[in-house]
């Protein structure tokens, strides 16, 4: 990190944000009197900007400007996308500090987990690109005379909604596949975080993105959201968010009148297990802290429940917690803290409510110190039953829910218990016990283990899929490409 603290806080206060719309171009042409909201840093208080809340008249503007753009995007060689798309990366890599500090003001991320995060996140352009260019579609096997294969095309225009958590990265994961595939867009970005959602469409304009292709209006949930995902005119909606918006707008889209396909990236309540085959149990500690105070909790895929082997528990849990002091509370704009606030009061409310529920049901939460203003200290909950709403409920904060099990099926039924569905991770040396629960736990991920620091990651071009209360739809690979085509079978027969 090139920057220091003070250069930071230096930074911070001279940044700029251009708050208005992107709809064609940067636009004022949309802002209603008195509708409006500010995004707060969470770390002190203070508003970092204040937004148009784009009503219905700014919504169909943008919604207007992808129709009009989206044929010509869409006419496009791929090679002609790639070639923005890389243009692009290269853009944000070079703003990935501005962009950074954008995350790091609204909504609490430090800041070199912040840089890290725009820098890596810029990669999804390049890796998307490359993947499009290595899908090949069927062709049949035909008599002499005709010739039959699928062919691709794009859906159209795509209604993109997403969360605060990782700004920079959740809108590039949720925009890049609909664009490379030659879709048009429309996001909104969430009203917690929209600064550098904002930019990152100035940069693809710079790019060469055609105008139109992508706009960004910004805006609450209950009145942008709402709005945009009751129109018609979308072909596909793909949010990540919870649950419970989700919901809310398969209702609203649904009363438009019109069904069409939807993706959606929910929550999760992601397990850890640990069997009693594994050796490095100490050594683990330090792992399984990093993996529930990532981002302060805030990560749909954070391992926030652990479910060890009763022979390894009580040394399991002393590792952790020993590690957990290692996440001290800083500001968020010292390059050396680790560990940021809650984003927002709401959150911070759910966060510590949780916790006092647990605590007020006879569990014992151990912290690692005491937190001030919107941070919530590291903190381990030991022996908590599979019903407990601490097991049951995505927290989204810095809480681990620990569970002992005696047999490996307890594990997986224990693992079931959330309804959740997202990721989930095994360590384990033992090879039948590690088929058994890749099969038996209902994750769109699971990643085993048979030491600490064994392998690497896994293949970027491969999909996945969320189940249970964690969502719908293929997510990455050429199987999530291809969400945003339509396939036909096209037959020359001469
Ligand atoms: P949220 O559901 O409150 O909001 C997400 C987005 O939906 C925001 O842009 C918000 O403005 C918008 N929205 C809210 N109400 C709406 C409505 N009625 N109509 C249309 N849009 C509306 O979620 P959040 O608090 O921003 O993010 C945290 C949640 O996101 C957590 O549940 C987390 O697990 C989830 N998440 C999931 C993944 C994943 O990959 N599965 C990744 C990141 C975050």
């Amino acid at each position: 990190m090139s920057r220091s603290h003070q250069e930071w806080q230096h930074a911070a206060a001279a940044l700029q944000i251009d708050t208005r719309p992107v709809i064609g171009a940067r636009t004022a042409e949309f802002a209603e009197p008195g509708a409006s909201f500010a995004t707060v840093n969470p770390a002190t208080g203070a508003e970092v900007a204040r937004y148009p809340d784009c009503g219905r008249k700014a919504c169909e503007a943008a919604y207007a400007q992808s129709r009009a753009a989206y044929p010509s995007w869409a006419a496009l060689p791929l090679s002609a996308r790639s070639s923005v798309f890389n243009a692009w990366a290269d853009l944000i890599v070079a703003e990935a500090e501005t962009l950074a500090l954008m995350d790091c003001l609204e909504m609490g991320m430090p800041i070199s987990t912040a840089v890290e995060d725009v820098v890596y996140s810029a990669d999804i352009l390049r890796e998307t690109a490359s993947l499009a260019a290595s899908l090949t579609l069927d062709a049949g096997v035909t008599a002499p005379g005709t010739t039959s294969y699928n062919i691709a095309e794009p859906l159209g225009v795509i209604l993109a909604i997403t969360p605060w958590n990782f700004p920079v990265n959740q809108v590039l994961a949720k925009i890049a596949p609909p664009l490379i595939m030659g879709n048009a867009v429309v996001l909104k970005p969430s009203e917690v975080a929209c600064a550098s959602a904002l930019r990152l469409a100035d940069l693809a304009l710079q790019a060469g993105l055609p105008a139109g292709v992508l706009n960004v209006v910004p805006g609450t949930g209950r009145n942008t959201g709402a709005a945009l995902s009751g129109m018609p005119g979308f072909d596909r909606i793909v949010f990540t968010g919870s649950e419970a918006t989700g919901a809310a707008i398969q209702a609203q889209a649904g009363a438009s009148g019109r069904a069409r396909p939807m993706a959606m990236e929910l929550g999760g309540k992601s397990p850890n297990i640990v069997c009693a085959s594994f050796r490095d149990v100490e050594a683990l500690g330090p792992a399984l802290a990093q993996r529930f105070l990532w981002n302060s909790g805030q990560v749909c895929s954070a391992g926030t429940r652990l479910l060890v082997h009763e022979s390894l528990a009580d040394r399991l849990v002393a590792a952790v917690t020993a590690a957990m002091a290692d996440y001290a509370p800083g500001d968020p704009l010292d390059p050396e803290t680790t560990f940021g606030p809650i984003a927002t009061a709401a959150q911070h409310r759910r966060v510590t409510g949780f916790v006092a529920q647990a605590q007020a049901a006879g569990l014992q939460a151990v912290t690692s110190g005491p937190a001030a203003g919107l941070y919530v200290a590291p903190t381990l909950v030991d022996h908590v039953p599979a019903d407990a709403p601490l097991a049951c409920n995505e927290i989204f904060g810095p809480i681990l829910a620990v569970s002992r099990f005696s047999t490996t099926d307890e594990a997986a039924a224990l693992a079931q218990a959330s309804g959740y569905g997202l990721t989930a991770e095994v360590w384990t040396r033992d090879l039948a016990e590690a088929q058994f629960l890749i099969r038996a736990i209902p994750a769109a991920s699971v990643t085993v283990h048979s030491s600490l620091g064994a392998g690497g990651e896994g293949s970027p071009a491969l999909a996945l899929e969320p189940r249970g209360k964690s969502g719908f739809g293929v997510d990455f690979g050429r199987a999530g490409l291809l969400q945003f085509v339509q396939l036909k079978l096209a037959t020359i027969n001469t």
